[in-house]
């Protein structure tokens, strides 16, 4: 549509921009968005910036599928960078939303379906004793590691290269040069004096660890850590790694604190810890948790959850923490994984182990350098040439390369994360078909880009 302009009068209009000749043109929602948005988006991943051209706008999703705003269909493998374990719209998950929202969707006060989470939540995951809600996940990490500074009276953490911990002052810092014993800001913003209070160590790397603490171990509050990576792109703990954490943290009075807010709910029904058996001080979940809505929670021990007010004296507070709308959600969410515990995790590990054979011989069949990791429905295809198990070798991937890989995808209906360097999810709502038909595209995609 073309907007023409009323001679005399500055046509301007809320959608719309002048070209060189006076004329007003229609602005496309993309320019729109950044008109009004820096970058045009409320996350950066979700600008396209990694794998370039513009981002896709979703107007809708059931299922396995998101639309975007033309009515192009896509298989989704972003599904909401992991709350949607059920996919889109789930129709118990919807139902029991709009019920509590027909109730008031915020009191300020008490409610009877924050209890009964935290109940669901003690029961899937034994470690957290005791459980607090919050709105995202960067309010749970940022909340944890104050509550483990208090804990223990020590202002270091340590945390690891390519584990995401939320965008809080305390995790955006990065290792630096040397000995690795100050953190540098990885953000203009974050004051030197906060980074120096985070180490960052390789993923995987014990002996660094080990090494750190018998340097600095009495001065380390926390020890923060993915048990299973899913922001470097899906990497496995090696061999020993997490329990050797748990080890080295238990000996220096450390707290150890597990971030399953992707691997909660996710890889098994009591998050990384259970399928892994391993026990962290506190533990935090997001996503899954909130079904599709902004929660999150952050748990563990008693004596040192007790401690936060008003229990305690540590503060942290929050208007819509709890929501009775996002708990509902969360809660159904959990309930229906609850029923379906003993047959939905295997079915989830089936989709991603046929997927993961069907990219494995597409790689091997268009002799592609990638690898692909995988962790039941999580699973990255990074093109990378060796096996990727730290930052250092996911970033050997070759970016161009999957940039082009994304549009082929796109292009073919099939919506993968926007970077490289982050999971794909898969749902209890992708069929068979489904993946079926993303291993075929996945093939041609990597046969396309040897021409
Ligand atoms: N921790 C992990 C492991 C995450 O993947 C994320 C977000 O992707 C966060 C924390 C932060 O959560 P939120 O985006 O809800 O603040």
């Amino acid at each position: 549509m073309t907007l023409q302009k009323r001679p005399g009068a500055c046509v301007m209009n809320m959608n719309g921009t002048k070209d060189g000749n006076g004329i007003a043109r229609e602005l496309s929602l993309w320019q729109r968005a950044q008109e009004g948005i820096p970058g045009g988006v409320s996350s950066p991943v979700r600008a396209f910036k990694s794998v370039g051209g513009e981002p896709v706008f979703i107007s809708s999703g059931k299922g396995s599928r998101v639309f975007d705003v033309t009515g192009k269909e896509y298989i989704d493998y972003v599904c909401s960078w992991g709350p949607l374990i059920l996919g889109h719209a789930h129709p118990r998950v919807i139902e029991r939303a709009r019920e509590r929202m027909e109730k008031g969707s915020t009191f300020g006060a008490p409610t009877e379906i924050e209890v009964e989470m935290a109940e669901a939540v003690k029961d899937a995951f034994p470690s957290m004793e005791r459980v607090r809600f919050v709105s995202s996940g960067t309010e749970a990490a940022m909340s944890a590691v104050r509550l483990a500074r208090a804990f223990t009276k020590r202002t270091r953490i340590l945390k690891f290269e390519g584990c995401y911990h939320g965008h809080a002052d305390s995790f955006l810092s990065g290792s630096g040069s040397g000995m690795v014993s100050f953190g540098i800001p990885e953000s203009p913003g974050v004051p030197d004096s906060f980074a120096r209070e985070t180490v960052t160590l390789p993923f995987n790397d014990l002996e660094k660890v080990h090494d750190f603490f018998e340097r600095e171990g009495s001065g380390i509050a926390a020890v923060i850590v993915e048990p299973i990576c899913g922001n470097m792109g899906c990497v496995l703990p090696a061999d020993g790694f997490l329990a050797g954490l748990r080890e080295i943290s238990s000996r220096y009075h450390t707290l150890l604190i597990f971030d399953e807010v992707i691997t909660g709910f996710r890889v098994a029904y009591g998050g990384a810890q259970e399928l892994l058996k391993m026990e962290p001080d506190l533990t935090l979940l997001g996503k899954i948790v909130g079904g599709g809505f902004p929660a999150a929670a952050y748990g563990g021990r008693k004596e040192i959850m007790e401690i936060l007010a008003p229990a305690g004296a540590v503060y942290q507070a929050g208007t819509l923490s709890g929501n009775p709308v996002a708990m509902a959600a969360g809660l159904e969410t959990i309930r229906i994984l609850k029923e379906a515990r003993s047959t939905i995790y295997g079915e989830l590990d089936a989709k991603g182990k046929r997927m993961e054979e069907g990219v494995t011989s597409a790689i091997r069949e268009s002799e592609t350098a990638a690898t692909i990791n995988r962790v039941g429905s999580l699973f990255t295809l990074f093109f990378a040439s060796e096996p990727v198990n730290d930052l250092t070798l996911a970033k050997k991937s070759d970016t161009k390369k999957f940039g082009k890989f994304f549009h082929f995808l796109l292009d073919r209906g099939v919506y993968f994360p926007p970077s490289q360097f982050e999971a794909a999810f898969i749902s209890a709502s992708h069929s068979a078909e489904d993946i079926e038909e993303t291993v075929e595209a996945i093939s041609d995609g990597l046969a396309a880009l040897k021409e």
